[in-house]
C-alpha cells in the first residue's frame, strides 16, 4: 500500500515537473510578466473588495443623512407651528393689556367721579344723615335726600368693584397666557437645539460621504491602474513570445535539411534520417532494441530501450534540431534524464543517463546529432539502457508514440 503511494506520488511529482516544461521553455521573463500579472488580478480582486464595502458604508451613511433630514424637517415643521401659537398668544397678550388699561382707566374716572360728588356733598354739608336731616325742609325732603347720596354712593362703589373684578379677571386671563406662551417657548428652544444638534451631524455625515466617495474614486483608480499594467503585461509577454517563436524559426531555417552532416557531436551517428527528420539516439553497434513499445507482458512501455551489451558509457545524440526544455538529475523514476523540443512540434525524451554526464541544459539550444549526455542506468533502471521517448505534448505519458515510427 505504501509502495503505491510512493509510487503514485513520485509519478505526480514527475507529472507536475513536467507541466511546467512550456513555462521554462518560454524563457524566464514571460514566466515573470505573467506572476506579475496573477499578482496584480490579486490586488485588484482585493481592491473590488474594499471598494464594495466603501460603497455599502456610503449607502448606510447616505440612508443615515436622509433620515436626520426628515427628522429635520419634522422638528422645523413643529418650530413652525410653535411659531404661529406663540406669536397668537402674543396678540391674546396685548389684547389683554389693552382691556386691563380700560378697565383701570374706568375704574379711575369712575372713582374720581364718586370722590367729587363725595366732596361735593360734603362742602354742602350734606355728607350725613345728621346733614341730611337737618338740611331738609320736610321728612319727604329728607328721605328724598338721603336716598338720592346713598343711591348714588351705593351704585359708584358696586361699579367701581365690579371693574375692580374685571380688571383682576384680565389679569389672570393674561398671567395664564403668560404662563403658556413660556412653556412654548421652552419647547421651541429645546427644540431648536435638537435641530441644531441634527444639522451639526448631517453636516459630519455629509462629509463622511463626500470622504468615502473620494476613497471610492482613489481605489478605482488603483483597479484602473493595475487593469491597464496587466494590458501593458499582456502585449509584453504576447512580444516576447513572438520573439521566441520567431528564434525557433531563425535556428530551423538554418539547418533546413536537420542533416547530420554539419552536427558537432564528434563522433559518427551513422548517417541515416527518418521522414521525420530524426537519426538514432546512439551510435551504430548499439542500436538493437532491448523493450519496444510494449513489454513482454504486454503492459505498455510507452518507449524504445536500446540496452545492448557495451552500451554503458555510448553517447547519447540529440535526433534532431531543437531545444533544450529540461535537462535533470533524479534518483529514482528517469534517472538523469533530457526532454528536447523539435521544430516539427514533438519532443523526444532520454532518460537512466550516467550521473555527471549531462552536457546540455535548460533553455540550451543543440543540433541533431551532438551528444547530450551517456548511457547509464540511473533511475529506476535495472542495467545500462537508454529508455528512448517520442511526445506530442513534453507533459503528458498519453501522449507518448511508439518511437519506431519516427526512427529511420
Ligand atoms: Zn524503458
Amino acid at each position: 500500500m505504501k509502495k503505491i503511494i510512493l509510487k503514485t506520488f513520485g509519478i505526480l511529482l514527475v507529472a507536475i515537473l513536467l507541466l511546467q516544461i512550456p513555462v521554462t521553455m518560454a524563457a524566464d521573463s514571460v514566466n515573470d510578466l505573467k506572476n506579475q500579472q496573477e499578482e496584480n488580478a490579486d490586488k485588484i480582486e482585493e481592491n473590488k473588495q474594499k471598494k464594495e464595502e466603501i460603497t455599502a458604508e456610503k449607502n448606510q451613511t447616505i440612508s443615515e443623512v436622509e433620515d436626520i433630514t426628515t427628522q429635520i424637517e419634522d422638528y422645523e415643521n413643529q418650530i413652525s407651528e410653535l411659531n404661529t401659537k406663540i406669536s397668537e398668544l402674543n396678540t391674546k397678550i396685548e389684547e389683554s393689556e389693552k382691556k386691563i388699561e380700560e378697565a383701570q382707566a374706568q375704574y379711575d374716572e369712575q372713582k374720581e367721579l364718586l370722590d367729587t360728588r363725595l366732596v361735593v356733598a360734603y362742602e354742602q354739608g350734606e355728607t350725613s344723615y345728621l346733614d341730611v336731616l337737618l338740611a331738609s325742609e320736610n321728612i319727604v325732603d329728607f328721605i328724598s335726600n338721603y336716598f338720592y347720596i346713598s343711591e348714588l354712593a351705593t351704585s359708584d362703589t358696586e361699579l367701581m368693584d365690579s371693574l375692580q373684578k374685571e380688571k383682576e379677571e384680565i389679569e389672570k386671563a393674561k398671567t395664564d397666557l403668560e404662563n403658556s406662551k413660556r412653556e412654548l417657548d421652552t419647547s421651541k428652544a429645546e427644540k431648536q437645539s435638537i435641530t441644531t444638534q441634527l444639522e451639526q451631524t448631517k453636516s459630519e455625515k455629509n462629509a463622511k460621504v463626500s470622504q468615502l466617495t473620494q476613497d471610492e474614486q482613489t481605489i478605482q483608480a488603483q483597479i484602473d491602474e493595475l487593469a491597464e499594467a496587466n494590458k501593458s503585461l499582456d502585449a509584453q509577454i504576447l512580444k516576447k513570445q513572438k520573439e521566441i517563436e520567431e528564434q525557433l524559426k531563425k535556428q530551423q531555417q538554418q539547418k533546413p535539411s536537420g542533416g547530420n552532416s554539419s552536427s558537432n557531436g564528434g563522433t559518427s551517428t551513422g548517417g541515416a534520417v527518418s521522414s521525420s527528420g530524426f537519426i538514432y539516439p546512439v551510435p551504430s553497434g548499439y542500436r538493437t532494441i532491448t523493450t519496444g513499445i510494449t513489454y513482454s507482458s504486454g503492459q505498455y512501455h510507452g518507449a524504445v530501450d536500446f540496452g545492448s551489451g557495451g552500451i554503458n558509457g555510448q553517447p547519447v545524440y540529440a535526433v534532431a534540431d531543437g531545444m533544450v526544455v529540461t535537462a535533470q538529475n533524479l534518483t529514482s523514476s528517469y534517472g538523469t534524464y533530457v526532454i528536447i523540443a523539435h521544430y516539427n512540434g514533438l519532443y523526444t525524451l532520454y532518460a537512466h543517463g550516467q550521473r555527471g554526464s549531462l552536457r546540455v541544459s535548460e533553455g540550451q539550444s543543440v543540433s541533431q546529432g551532438q551528444q547530450i549526455m551517456n548511457v547509464g542506468s540511473t533511475g529506476n533502471s535495472t542495467g545500462p539502457h537508454l529508455h528512448f521517448e517520442v511526445r506530442t505534448s513534453p507533459g503528458t505519458y498519453s501522449c507518448r508514440q511508439n518511437p519506431m515510427k519516427y526512427l529511420p
